[in-house]
């Protein structure tokens, strides 16, 4: 008689190793989405049966990445919720200003956030110099995360684009001007703890999608708007990042018809070069050398907040220079719509916190130039995540990694 040789072959316990850590992170997606569920619930959300997902809450409760919810009646075993463990790790999400700051936040597991973080360093820092910024930015956190919860992966949102698989920075403008730079190989070289790294309009808009004003929206474009400039595509929760991890980079998007301010990037009329940062406080200053009367010709260190402030205080000049960026954002906005049909567009980044003088000026302009007949008719929003929206980002890239979610 010829013995069936009941062993499973290779390729089916692959098979069901992959199906296996497809279900878990089914599991732990629908918890981080929705909060603690029982598990019949969790059951019936996810689509798996009952006795599977028993089995693989009781894996992950067991690898302590999921907790039984804490304030439940311990009579109810069979309809306690389990949840994401909080005190399973700590994560650090970093964001690298283009102005010499290192700003981030240090979430738990949950994706609460425990605490900020905010460093200066020299903006004109090469490679090593600003991963050991970085790592220093990340032991300053770890000592300050209580003890239970220990810190198992950083990220960090530069603002230029990156191999996010590799994490190199394909290239990274203005002040520092890397080419090819392996960030996130020098900065767990330093910190002994996995890293990943993304550029900043990307974790934005992750953001924005999971928190914020995208959070109800399938198609959504964020731009990122400080003292650098891009833009998130999100389509269905994904970002959309092209063939060479560069789509959205709308900084050098041509929005004055025929010459204009010279951009870094060598060309003229260029976004970045009238609607970043820079070019507003270059804007001012213009303005101020030209005689306009101004209170912020008293101001030494002029900044973008000292701007809105007179602005908001009834300043004419910023104003005025804040009106013709909120014209030149519009346009942006339109360009974008018509390419990519989103049903929704956030400004976020520090722009974001000029609101209340941009966004009426922003909306007409963009609404003028938008086809009358293109559907959906994109909602206009500014992000109210603050200024630590970027940061968040990459912090949940890096839960996700960890926890297992991607
Ligand atoms: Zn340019």
């Amino acid at each position: 008689m010829f013995e069936l040789d009941r062993r499973p072959s290779a390729p089916r316990r692959r098979i069901l190793t992959d199906l296996s850590r497809h279900n878990r992170a089914l599991i732990l997606q629908t918890l981080r989405e929705r909060g603690p569920l029982p598990r019949h619930e969790l059951a019936g959300a996810t689509g798996l049966s009952k006795a599977a997902t028993s089995t693989l809450v009781d894996v992950l409760l067991s690898d302590g990445r999921l907790a039984e919810a804490a304030n439940i009646d311990p009579a109810r075993v069979r309809g306690r919720p389990v949840g994401i463990n909080p005190t399973f790790a700590a994560v650090v999400g970093l964001e690298l200003t283009n102005d010499g700051l290192i700003r981030g936040v240090v979430v738990n597991a949950a994706g609460d956030v425990l605490q900020t973080i905010e460093a200066g360093f020299s903006a004109t820092a090469g490679p090593e110099a600003t991963a050991d910024a970085l790592a220093a930015a990340v032991r300053v956190a770890a000592e300050r995360i209580e003890s239970e919860t220990p810190l198992r992966a950083v990220g960090v949102a530069v603002p230029g684009t990156v191999d996010v698989t590799e994490g190199v920075v394909d290239w990274l403008p203005t002040t520092r001007n890397w080419f090819d730079v392996p960030l996130q190989t020098l900065l767990e070289a330093r910190i002994g703890l996995p890293a990943v790294v993304d550029w900043r309009a990307y974790t934005a808009t992750l953001a924005e999608i999971r928190f914020g004003a995208g959070r109800e929206d399938t198609h959504v474009l964020c731009l990122y708007l400080g003292e650098g400039i891009g833009m998130g595509i999100a389509e269905h929760g994904a970002i959309l990042s092209g063939a060479g991890n560069q789509a959205g980079s709308i900084a050098h998007l041509q929005v004055v018809s025929s010459g204009g301010p010279r951009c870094h990037c060598g060309m003229q009329g260029c976004l970045w070069a009238v609607a970043s940062t820079p070019a507003i406080l270059r804007r001012i200053r213009d303005g101020i050398e030209a005689g306009v009367l101004s209170p912020l010709s008293q101001v030494s260190d002029l900044t973008l907040a000292a701007v809105l402030e007179a602005a908001r205080a009834g300043d004419r000049l910023s104003q005025d220079v804040l009106e013709e960026v909120a014209g030149y954002i519009g346009l942006a906005i339109a360009t974008c719509v018509h390419v990519l049909n989103p049903n929704a567009v956030i400004v976020a980044g520090p722009l974001a916190e000029a609101a209340s003088l941009l966004h009426s000026t922003v909306e007409r302009v963009a609404r003028h130039h938008i086809f009358p007949w293109l559907r959906p008719v994109p909602a206009i929003r500014f992000s109210q995540l603050g200024i630590h929206a970027a940061a968040c980002g990459i912090a949940a890239v890096a839960l996700d990694r960890l926890l297992g979610v991607t």
